[in-house]
């Protein structure tokens, strides 16, 4: 079976002989000064999984390959721009750099397997902050069976950065690619959405196990993650099938966040839901007869059809038998 390496410049490198004295997530010793290198109380931390080859402590890390595609993407998150430090747990920080990683791999159809993390620290309590982080890290790789097979730190006069690098696995039949949508194909969203700046943006689930059953149930022609908005996540995939969508408004599910934070927003419940970023649910399209399939037999997976892909670019909504145009609205980056 082929081998790969990856590298970002491994841990080992840059925490050889960090000393920790206050660092509360580490089992405390009475009797002795607490003295371990972040890296050993690291790779202690982080389980072996059979694809890492060779993990934390080498110049590169080894993963195994497999006969499916591989799947690799990143994302980096920055204090004061995507959270802020001093009002969020940077254990829900570092939850959170994971889960989108993972989400990107679910909106492909993949399997997540393996992390890379590259932590830049602001130089003030460097390690004490690395730990928190990765207490959240932890805890995602745990919940979705990734391995943490090695990154980097350093520390600067900056905020805080923390950036993963995913790699995951699909079969090539069961890619899902933004590009594949046809005219005349369902258009669901896989739960409700608007809202998540009240807390769910911390702790987003991805679709991971719905991703898993989907693929054993019906043919997918195109998806992406809400990352930063319902409708201009699904103008960049309408965008990239070269079709339009034809959205029936009130299918779309609010959640009862948007419902809450409406009332003291000044925007509607669902310009929350239609533009609000980060739930991290998924838009899919398939054939209709797909869609119809879902519904009448696994409505307990909850989906919501929203409407349908149409020739004419752009998204629309039928208004007294006209058809009326909706702007995209969203986070730009
Ligand atoms: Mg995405």
């Amino acid at each position: 079976m082929p081998s790969f390496l990856v590298s970002t410049e491994n841990i080992q490198q840059y925490f050889p002989t960090c000393r920790l004295t206050t660092f509360s997530s580490i089992p405390q010793n009475k009797s002795a000064t607490l003295e371990l290198s972040f890296l050993a109380y690291l790779r202690g931390r982080c389980r072996s999984l059979p694809q890492v080859h060779l993990g934390i402590g080498d110049d590169a890390a080894a993963i195994r390959g497999s006969d499916r595609l591989q799947l690799s993407c990143t994302d980096q998150i920055i204090d004061g721009v995507d959270f802020i430090s001093a009002k969020h747990d940077l254990a829900d920080v570092g939850y959170k750099a994971v889960a989108i990683n993972v989400s990107d791999i679910a909106a492909m159809g993949g399997d997540p397997r393996t992390a890379l993390v590259t932590l830049t620290l602001p130089r003030t309590n460097a390690t004490q902050t690395a730990g928190h982080v990765y207490e959240g890290i932890l805890e995602a790789a745990a919940e979705y069976n990734l391995a943490i097979a090695g990154g980097d730190i350093s520390t600067y006069e900056g905020p805080l950065a923390i950036s993963v690098c995913m790699l995951g696995e699909v079969e090539e039949n069961h890619l899902w690619r933004r590009s594949g949508a046809k005219e005349g194909d369902a258009i669901l969203i896989t739960g409700p959405v608007g809202g998540s700046i009240s807390g769910r943006h911390l702790r987003p689930k991805p679709r991971i196990p719905l991703v898993k059953t989907l693929r054993s149930l019906v043919s997918v022609t195109a998806a992406i993650d809400i990352s930063d908005g319902l409708s201009l996540d699904l103008d960049r995939l309408c965008a990239a099938s070269g079709v339009g969508a034809e959205l029936e408004t009130e299918c779309i599910p609010i959640h009862s966040d948007a419902v809450a934070l409406s009332e003291t927003s000044g925007r509607s419940a669902f310009q929350h839901a239609w533009s609000d970023g980060e739930d991290f649910e998924l838009i899919l399209t398939m054939s209709q007869a797909d869609a119809d399939l879902l519904r009448q037999e696994h409505s307990h997976l909850g989906l919501h059809q929203i409407g349908k892909t149409v020739g004419r670019t752009g998204l629309w909504k039928k208004h007294e038998r006209k058809l009326e145009r909706l702007p995209p609205q969203g986070y730009m980056h």
